[in-house]
């Protein structure tokens, strides 16, 4: 899949190093992982994408619009405002074949004053999570419930002919229906845990092995619950954000121990919501003892470690965020 002509001296010079990255790999002179060769854009991979640095002079307008060269003003939906000057474009068109901006932008954005509240996570499949102070934050299930319409458009697919238009019409039909689930997952994770990390001085969350777990029969819960995606965000929202951010060990069995009195009191099914320590009597929400156990563990490795702290830096954007999106068309 070619790029279009007017932005091929930008591509080329991408390629180049490339090219440039991988042989210096091979001969040793580069230092650090080993880069691999190009790869040829994939058949399948119906996404094309051009970028712009600031060399190639494209501009935001006082109107709003995005310049690009040889291209002119394009209509923007803002998603967000953008928080400095961007040094780079990314213009991309997905299966769907929307457009989407995507800047670069160094935000430097500094520490959020602090709050005292400290929070352990407990990730399940009955709660999206559920936090240590007794927040429980309800599952979504975005992909179930589009899950019907997905697989009708799907089925129609299937139905017509190789090389046809009207496969290929629907065939955007179903890249549509993946996109916006997809989005409104991602808004949605955005919303959730940017509310944590404000009201929050340090997060602990229980080391799931998420990549695991989705090799299960449950992988379909977990797909659609966003967990790694979740915690890839309070990761770096944390760093951004002066925030303390650590996993705890999952060889720990926080639903087992009495977060009041630390007897550990044995396995308890999943089915068992609630129960009363045989030790002390405190009767337990079984997820909320969970996340009260994952805070104490967090507080105590940290206290050991000493240098488990993730301090505030460089703020890049974070996966799923590189800047704004959405269409320009
Ligand atoms: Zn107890």
């Amino acid at each position: 899949m070619g790029s279009p002509r007017w932005s091929s001296s930008r591509a080329l010079a991408d390629l180049n190093a490339a090219y440039r990255n991988f042989f210096a790999s091979v001969t040793g002179k580069r230092k650090g992982p080993k880069a691999a060769p190009p790869r040829f854009r994939s058949r399948k991979d119906r996404r094309q994408a051009i970028r712009f640095t600031a060399n190639a002079r494209f501009a935001i307008t006082a109107g709003g619009k995005l310049r690009l060269p040889k291209i002119g003003d394009v209509e923007v939906r803002w998603s967000r405002d953008l928080p400095a000057a961007p040094s780079s474009v990314t213009v991309i068109m997905d299966a769907a074949g929307r457009y989407f901006a995507s800047f670069v932008v160094d935000t430097g954005t500094g520490p959020l004053p602090e709050v005292g509240a400290e929070v352990g996570i407990d990730l399940g499949l009955t709660h999206f999570a559920v936090l240590s102070d007794g927040r429980k934050v309800a599952n979504p299930r975005f992909l179930r419930r589009t899950e019907r319409k997905l697989r009708k458009a799907q089925k129609a697919l299937s139905r017509k002919a190789r090389g046809s238009s009207n496969r290929a019409r629907a065939r955007v039909k179903v890249a549509r229906i993946h996109a916006r689930v997809a989005d409104t997952r991602r808004d949605w994770l955005h919303k959730e845990s940017t509310a944590i990390i404000g009201e929050t001085q340090a997060v602990y969350v229980e080391d799931l092995c998420v990549a695991g777990l989705g090799r299960t029969r449950l992988a379909k819960s977990v797909h659609d619950a966003g967990w790694s995606a979740f915690i890839a965000m309070l990761e770096y929202k944390a760093r951004k954000h002066g925030r303390t951010f650590a996993r705890v060990g999952r060889f720990e069995p926080t639903s087992q121990v009495c977060s009041a009195c630390g007897i550990k009191d044995g396995p308890k099914p999943l089915s068992l919501r609630a129960w009363t320590c045989a030790a002390c009597g405190t009767v337990h929400d079984r997820d909320v003892n969970a996340a009260r156990n994952i805070l104490a563990l967090g507080r105590r490795e940290r206290l050991n470690a000493c240098g488990g702290t993730v301090r505030p830096g460089l703020a890049l954007a974070g996966p799923g965020e590189t800047g704004t999106r959405r269409g320009a068309a």
